[in-house]
């Protein structure tokens, strides 16, 4: 045990170093993503996988091995970043100054492991951020001009979102400009010069946007490569639109089910105002709360507070790529009933501190502490906040309002259409055109308009986090797989209570490795292993 626990100690010393290996070379706040660069990020990489591959862990414990393999899907994820995404000569919207739906989900290192990237900081500037600010507006004109180099396989349908996106950069630039001419004017004229460089960018794409030839989706050979060995999950693209054609199917005969059920109920309220819009998260919060307590659903902390204000998921007049007084998708069904959504942010994405999600423990674990790279974070966090959502209402959360029940069916099928887009875009059966007509055409009541910022947002997100959609459902269905087998396990010693506290105690890893933790099944692990 004494040797396995020094080999042990290697492993974190290896995550460490991985982790530094992978951060890009910022030379005066320019971030290189040269093919040069790129070449030896992989080199390096190739040989720490190597390093990985010699660490012996036959006679490690469990909770030891899952670490390992935590690692080594991260590392996966990078080879598969070099082989297949290459995002910095593939994806324009790589380089994109605001948040399109990419950095918002950690999946790529370059903006979740180093902070090259612009950020919207509180103005006036204080003098700890003033430099550094300065120098990332600076910085723009050249990075747009390492971006026209670097996209060498620039893929049109990436080009045609990012030009989108950089409506959203130009409006933020242009906002910067308005405070700078008040607080700062010394900054205007390089502000005004990063507004020229980004209008010349998107410029850049549109005039060369039909002479990229790059196809968006993956292909099912990569994207099975990519669930397998990043995701750590045991099916295939076959079994994911099996799955999820099935969970879709569902979705909307229960929606319709519950319609004929509640056709004598009253009609909906629609929130109408700002501060309306305040109160009704609020009460759904609190009340999502006391239902969890009451009912004995999961440990809350004592301290923790209902979820807060500022990460409430409908902010008024402030739609995806903030156009005020849109009302799609979200604003449809949460003006309806935020409850839904109250209680996926809540287990989803409530975070506290240093991007910890309150149930995540701190200091225990030095690797599973950490933020997960890639989608592998979020994934696992979509597939309890999405899963939770149902399981909530089957124990009764909304029984006291019964069409709200509907709007949770309309959310799954939501979901489940933009899977099923995101399967066939990659699997290059659907064209971007193709994935937005299916998924706002499958969407019930036209709540997802083919201009809807929600329908462009997750499309994107589709495309430049593979798998990404399809994990909602395909992980919300291995969590009925666990608890299944964990009921069986324990038998009348199991409540919902002991099966969530174990669950989220595991930490956020794939759902593969904390059913092996939790269970002791390794069948899930070997398959993975044996492809
Ligand atoms: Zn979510």
């Amino acid at each position: 045990m004494k040797k396995s626990l020094s080999e042990y100690h290697s492993l974190i010393d290896l995550f460490k170093e991985f982790r530094e290996h992978i951060k890009p070379v910022v030379v005066n706040g320019l971030p290189n993503f040269t093919a040069y660069a790129m070449e030896n990020q992989y080199n390096g990489l190739k040989l720490l996988q190597e390093r990985l591959g010699n660490i012996q862990i036959n006679d490690w414990d469990i909770p030891h091995q899952v670490d390992y393999h935590v690692l080594r899907s991260e590392m996966n994820g990078v080879e598969f970043d070099h082989k297949v995404l290459k995002q910095w000569s593939r994806d324009p919207g790589f380089y994109n100054l605001t948040d399109g739906i990419y950095p918002r989900l950690l999946v790529h290192h370059s903006r979740s492991l180093s902070d090259w990237g612009l950020y919207e900081p509180e103005l006036p500037l204080t003098t700890k951020d003033y430099e550094d600010f300065k120098i990332k507006l600076k910085v723009i004109p050249k990075l747009f001009d390492q971006a026209k180099r670097n996209l060498t396989d620039a893929v049109p349908e990436l080009a045609e979102i990012a030009i989108r996106i950089k409506e959203k950069d130009i409006q933020l630039l242009d906002g910067f400009k308005k405070e700078f001419l008040i607080h700062h004017q010394e900054l205007v004229p390089i502000v005004e010069e990063a507004i020229i460089a980004t209008k010349d960018f998107r410029n850049w794409l549109i005039e060369n946007k039909s002479s990229m030839v790059g196809k968006v989706g993956i292909g099912k050979e990569n994207y099975n490569w990519w669930m397998k060995n990043v995701h750590l999950i045991p099916y295939g693209w076959n079994e994911f639109y099996t799955m999820i054609q099935n969970d879709y199917n569902r979705a909307i005969s229960f929606l319709k089910i519950e319609q004929n059920k509640n056709k004598n109920e009253p009609g909906y309220h629609l929130t109408s105002n700002a501060a309306e819009n305040l109160s009704r998260q609020r009460d759904a919060a609190i009340k999502l709360m006391k239902f969890l307590n009451d009912e004995e659903i999961i440990t809350i902390p004592d301290q923790l507070e209902p979820l807060p204000i500022d990460q409430y998921p409908r902010v008024w007049g402030s739609s995806a790529y903030k156009r005020p007084n849109h009302m799609g998708f979200f604003e449809q069904t949460n003006d309806r009933e935020p409850m839904t959504n109250i209680a996926h942010v809540f287990f989803g994405h409530y975070y506290i501190g240093d991007r910890k999600i309150w149930y995540q423990k701190s200091g225990e674990h030095y690797i599973r502490d950490k933020i997960r790279l890639y989608d592998i974070h979020e994934a696992r966090s979509e597939a309890l906040a999405f899963g939770i959502e149902e399981w909530l209402m089957q124990a009764g959360l909304f029984d006291d309002r019964p069409r709200s029940r509907e709007i949770n069916y309309v959310w799954q099928a939501f979901r489940n259409a933009r899977a099923l887009a995101d399967l066939k875009m990659h699997s290059n059966e659907f064209s971007l055109k193709d994935g937005i007509n299916f998924f706002s055409d499958n969407v019930p009541n036209n709540w997802a308009e083919k201009d809807d910022d929600a329908v462009w947002w997750d499309i994107e997100e589709t495309l430049r986090a593979p798998g990404h959609s399809t994990n909602y459902i395909v992980g919300k269905n291995m969590m009925h797989q666990l608890m299944m087998e964990r009921s069986k396990q324990l038998g009348s010693d199991f409540t919902l209570k002991l099966f969530f506290d174990e669950f989220m105690n595991g930490g956020i890893i794939p759902i593969s490795l904390t059913r092996w933790e939790l269970t002791g099944y390794k069948d899930q692990i070997d398959d993975l292993l044996s492809i």
